[in-house]
């Protein structure tokens, strides 16, 4: 209901000229839209996390509106520089993808580059020398390709009772059941990826086609370097995707992050994303004490002079979104509307 009312408010505004009249304003001038995406769809990840994934054709529509909209899309380090100067062009965007998965490299970055539209990765680096997917990613998907079964008993994978997976909540606590397990047992990387071909034989799903198509995996090193060389702005999300609360350990990630892409990009990245969104007033002198000059977040608004440089709001972008709820954020009259303040959370973060 809300919904519709608001997309009939969209509507109506845009029909009466109110977003051209807000995109033209020195109000949005003086701001600059930091667009935010995760994962573009190998298969069907879109319907499995619509939240996390769009579907290419999506993007590549977002990025004619762009197009078509006049919109100048620029660099993320560009655009926070002359938004601090008061230099930005009218109609500012920048594009930022979190997380620098395989899909970024097959699909996203192809439609990018036909555009000519500059865009920044912030890469978590952990799973870069693994080849495997994403252990809490892979576990959930696979059990959704199985969404209306129940499997008789879960003794196999060390989990009590049979395994309920006709709903999201009950496929949820398999897999946070697994997680634990494999966090109880200390398992390596090898090892839980080993518990995920364990859990793919029980649902009779062929692992190692998952594997080889690359879905939810982290890009390698020599894709990373590949679009680094080709002008991708490679950027910090943290070595293992968390932001621990211990101080050493905090800025060990920012660290071993940051050693990782100088090593493969052969850039210095100073550009940073909060993991999952999640941020304490904290991390702001560790962020400050390892040289990072801004730090987005994933709550909803566009960024002004006055944000500060390491709570920086983004608008993320999913399979949800309707074509004209995309325009009002471009025209800057969603963030005039702010329907809601934060953005959803509720897809499960990368865990290594
Ligand atoms: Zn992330």
């Amino acid at each position: 209901m809300l919904r519709n009312f608001k997309l009939a408010t969209l509507r109506a505004l845009k029909t009466s000229g109110v977003f051209d009249l807000v995109a033209a304003s020195r109000w949005r001038q003086n701001r600059l839209l930091i667009l935010c995406y995760h994962g573009t769809a190998l298969e069907d990840e879109h319907q499995w996390r619509p939240a996390l994934y769009v579907d290419p054709r999506v993007l590549e529509q977002r990025l004619e509106m762009l197009k078509q909209g006049g919109y100048a899309v620029l660099a993320l380090g560009e655009g926070l520089q002359r938004l601090q100067a008061g230099t930005l062009p009218p109609r500012s965007v920048a594009i930022t993808f979190d997380d620098g998965t395989y899909d970024f490299y097959s699909r996203a970055y192809p439609l990018l580059k036909q555009y000519g539209f500059p865009v920044t990765v912030y890469q978590t680096t952990y799973y870069m020398d693994h080849p495997r997917p994403v252990f809490s990613l892979i576990c959930s998907y696979m059990l959704w390709k199985r969404r209306g079964v129940v499997i008789h008993d879960g003794k196999e994978l060390g989990l009590a009772g049979p395994l309920d997976l006709r709903t999201e909540a009950a496929r949820h606590r398999v897999v946070r059941g697994l997680i634990e397990r494999a966090e109880r047992e200390d398992r390596t990387g090898l090892q839980k990826d080993e518990l995920a071909a364990q859990l793919a034989r029980l649902l009779e799903i062929d692992y190692e086609a998952l594997v080889q198509k690359r879905i939810l995996q982290i890009m390698n090193p020599q894709e990373l370097q590949e679009i680094a060389r080709d002008g991708v702005d490679i950027q910090l999300h943290t070595h293992r995707h968390r932001t621990p609360e211990d101080e050493a350990q905090f800025r060990r990630e920012i660290r071993d992050n940051r050693e990782r892409i100088e090593a493969v990009a052969c850039t210095r990245p100073v550009h940073f994303c909060y993991p999952a969104g999640v941020y304490r007033s904290k991390f702001f002198d560790w962020l400050a004490q390892e040289q990072v000059v801004s730090a987005t977040t994933c709550d909803a608004g566009l960024a002004s002079a006055g944000s500060r440089s390491l709570l920086i709001p983004r608008y993320i972008d999913n399979q949800f979104r309707t074509p004209i709820e995309f325009e009002s954020w471009l025209s800057g009259v969603g963030a005039l509307l702010v329907f809601r303040q934060a953005a959803s959370q509720t897809y499960i973060p990368i865990e290594t």
